[in-house]
């Protein structure tokens, strides 16, 4: 043990998929220690002991809709939930100076401004996707598709996900979609097809293409594809396990804890972002 304190964390959306999983996490790691859990109002988990809804045992930290009384109490809050309410708990996470991971997905550009506001106030680490694998799939792409250029190489990206999933692409697909661009200096926004359908003529050089699948129980599966002429690239990463996400996460918050506000991102918790 080295006497430093323990990291006292908060999950808002304890009773989802990524909230359960992030309660089990923070248990197993060390330097950190649950200390808030929180639900919408009206949720059926509220009440209920956050260690028992995960499967860990009786934490003595029951689900509360009180999310800004448990925030002037912790240190950190770890959100995987949907885009408004992650731009709600991001104003609260800023009053509070607390570090705010967001892994949260389907955020709008005015979503991120606000999320990006609200960075100035408290370090906010966002990202979609918390895994080392994924994180580090990024930085090969990015190298692939510097190495590999527009005029001869399409970029293509494919992804699938459990039937539950609300948004496309992922957030993971628009993260290796970005690392794409960056390796290209150009903007994915100008670049990206996000849909095909009908007579849609010939591909358009430089353009990134995604596509989406969804069924069953897919925790996560994205492969980027590079095409060229007589050749192919396929770089795929897949996830076995939410836990990768999780471990990643409090990862996330045990970087952030006492750092300048910003906003940042999993490149740079991992020592990533060259
Ligand atoms: P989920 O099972 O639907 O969980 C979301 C949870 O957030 C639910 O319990 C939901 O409650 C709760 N929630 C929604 N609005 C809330 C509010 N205002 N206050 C408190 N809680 C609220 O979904 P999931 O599979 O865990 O995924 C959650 C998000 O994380 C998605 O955007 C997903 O794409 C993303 N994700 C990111 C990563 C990453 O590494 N970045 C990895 C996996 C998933 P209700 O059920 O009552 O609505």
């Amino acid at each position: 043990m080295s006497g430093t304190p323990e990291m006292k964390l908060a999950v808002v959306g304890a009773g989802g998929r990524m909230g359960q999983t992030l309660i089990r996490a923070i248990q197993a790691i060390d330097g950190a220690v649950l200390a808030g859990a929180i639900e919408r109002p009206g949720s059926p988990h509220i009440g209920l002991d956050a260690g028992e809804l995960a499967g860990v045992g009786h934490l003595g930290i029951p689900v509360t809709d009180d999310a800004l009384s448990v925030f002037v109490g912790v240190e950190g809050v770890l959100d995987f939930t949907a885009p408004a309410a992650t731009v709600a708990f991001a104003e609260l996470a800023a009053q509070a100076r607390i570090v705010h991971v967001i892994g949260t997905t389907g955020c709008s550009p005015d979503d991120d401004a606000k999320i990006r506001a609200a960075a100035r106030h408290a370090a906010v680490i966002k990202s979609g996707n918390m895994s080392l694998g994924v994180n580090l799939l990024g930085v090969l792409v990015k190298q692939a598709a510097k190495a590999l250029g527009a005029d001869d190489f399409d970029i293509e990206i494919l992804e699938m996900h459990h039937k539950h999933k609300v948004d496309a692409p992922s957030g993971t697909a628009l993260l290796l979609g970005e690392a794409a661009v960056a390796g290209r200096n150009v903007s994915l926004a100008d670049h990206s097809v996000r849909v095909r359908d009908g007579h849609t003529g010939p591909r358009e050089d430089g353009t990134i293409g995604f596509a989406s699948l969804r069924g069953g129980s897919v925790v996560g599966d994205h492969s980027v594809i590079l095409a060229g002429p007589g050749e192919r690239i396929t770089l795929s990463h897949h996830a076995e396990d939410r836990t990768i996400f999780a471990r990643g996460a409090v990862k996330a918050a045990l970087w952030g804890k006492g750092r300048k506000p910003g906003l940042y991102s999993m490149l740079d918790v991992l020592g990533l972002n060259t």
